[in-house]
């Protein structure tokens, strides 16, 4: 019987989590729950100069964003948050002079210039990919390899096989840009007298212009998705797809099901290509479907974060308000900017707002006659109600009732797209209405909503 499946997301601490990167570690986190076995995080931090806190806490960030929860830490123990790690490169000093140790004890090292040396073997170096297939690579002119420096630090290839060796690692899945490296890595296992993992590289992700997505590319790192308010799972599903594909042209899958058909055979061979409009339609499927409680839930965090404003708002009008806001939106950004006008009573007046529709002449009677229709309803204040006065204003004034319904999202709101305007009048409630009718007035009057 094989050994329990341990894979692990090495990722260094670069100041941003890459979308690939990202990807890599749902890869790993999928294969791990998909086989029972386990998932471990390691934080490749060797290299001082870069490796700062606040670096490691965006990995943190953009994993626990994705719910990848990792397994085990350098206690040994798993499950619980607190003693669950992750392994740090920069703690295992100890470790790598040890193996040091025993590599300098082979026959197959040597001083040069004061750092150490591993001589590389000349025979061809074969690399059997679980996705790439066998793969060979010439070694006449591969130079010997630097694995302890003249400073004594080891260098990222010789700490990277000592933790694959260490931790009992059993596939190595990582993107493709490593695949030129595994043969020096397998030369490194077979020194140390240790069985090399089995390798799973991953296909590129390239951008619209079909280069290699980097750094600079819009939508690269994966903190872009929490900041626009992208639903983590969405997100997650789209990444799920970027070089894996669970067949019968299915696409949207909850993560159980994406958990169930993961596995590495089906990983494409070819590059993957990133379609940002693509995945916005996919959190759009996942916005629409999302359940009432859920999304209350995930639109109170980000509307926490990104308008503390929220605290101080009328809480049932909140509650009125965002499910008009979400049937016309798809992202927390795009709700939270709809939601604008409502967190306060001094509301601004887009310029589309004062050219379009505070201009003309009539505009001031109009909001009058608004007051008063508005003003005379005794009755319940509902969609139909508020719909009777709309109507009433537009036969009086001879115009199609659109004119008026039009002014009077403006006047509400100093927009001119929002909620369906009789819903949105329902829920901000008779007072508030009429107050921003007046105050609308009051501007209009002093001259103050002339477009620029
Ligand atoms: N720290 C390496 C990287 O971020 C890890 C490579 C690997 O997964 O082995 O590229």
């Amino acid at each position: 019987m094989s050994s329990p499946v341990r894979v692990r997301f090495a990722p260094s601490p670069t100041g941003m989590l890459h979308i690939g990167g990202a990807r890599t570690a749902l890869f790993n986190w999928l294969y791990a729950r998909h086989t029972g076995g386990k998932f471990i995080l390691r934080i490749e931090d060797t290299d001082q100069a870069r490796n700062t806190q606040e670096a490691v806490d965006v990995i943190f960030r953009g994993m626990r964003w994705l719910g990848l929860d990792w397994d085990e830490g350098p206690d040994g123990k798993g499950g619980t948050s607190g003693d669950r790690g992750p392994y740090f490169q920069s703690q295992r000093a100890e470790i790598y002079r040890k193996y040091l140790e025993k590599l300098k004890a082979t026959d197959k090292t040597y001083e040069d210039g004061g750092a150490l040396k591993f001589k590389m073997p000349k025979t061809p170096g074969v690399v059997k990919d679980l996705v790439c297939g066998e793969v060979t690579f010439d070694r006449t002119m591969e130079p010997d390899l630097v694995v302890q420096r003249k400073d004594g630090s080891p260098v990222f290839h010789f700490v990277n096989v000592v933790d694959d060796l260490e931790m009992g690692i059993t596939h190595v899945i990582r993107g493709e840009d490593h695949l030129t490296n595994t043969h020096k890595h397998i030369a490194l296992y077979d020194a140390l007298g240790g069985t090399p993992p089995q390798f799973a590289h991953i296909p590129l992700i390239l951008n619209r212009g079909g280069s290699k997505m980097s750094k600079r590319d819009e939508g690269a790192a994966l903190g872009f998705y929490e900041d626009a308010g992208y639903l983590p799972a969405a997100v997650r599903n789209y990444l799920c797809l970027l070089g894996w594909s669970p067949g019968e042209n299915q696409e949207i899958l909850p993560i159980d099901e994406l958990v169930q058909r993961f596995d590495l055979p089906n990983i494409n061979r070819s590059n993957a290509r990133f379609d940002g409009d693509k995945l916005f339609w996919m959190n759009g499927e996942y916005w629409r479907s999302l359940r009432d409680t859920d999304f209350q839930k995930f639109a109170g965090e980000y509307l926490r974060r990104t308008r503390p404003k929220v605290a101080q708002m009328d809480p049932a009008l909140l509650e009125r308000l965002l499910p008009l806001i979400r049937e016309k939106v798809r992202t927390g950004r795009e709700l939270a900017e709809w939601l604008d006008p409502y967190l306060v009573e001094d509301y601004d007046y887009t310029e589309e707002a004062k050219k379009k529709q505070l201009a003309a002449p009539e505009v001031g009677n109009w909001l009058s006659a608004l007051v008063a229709a508005f003003g005379a309803i005794t009755g319940a204040w509902d969609d139909a109600a508020v719909e009777g006065a709309c109507k009433k204003v537009a036969d009086e004034a001879g115009a199609k009732p659109a004119k008026v319904i039009h002014l009077a999202r403006a006047a509400v709101s100093g927009r001119t797209v929002g909620p369906s305007l009789f819903g949105l009048l329902t829920a901000l409630g008779k007072e508030r209405v009429l107050a921003r009718l007046e105050r609308t007035r009051r501007q209009l009057a002093e001259g103050k909503l002339v477009a620029a």
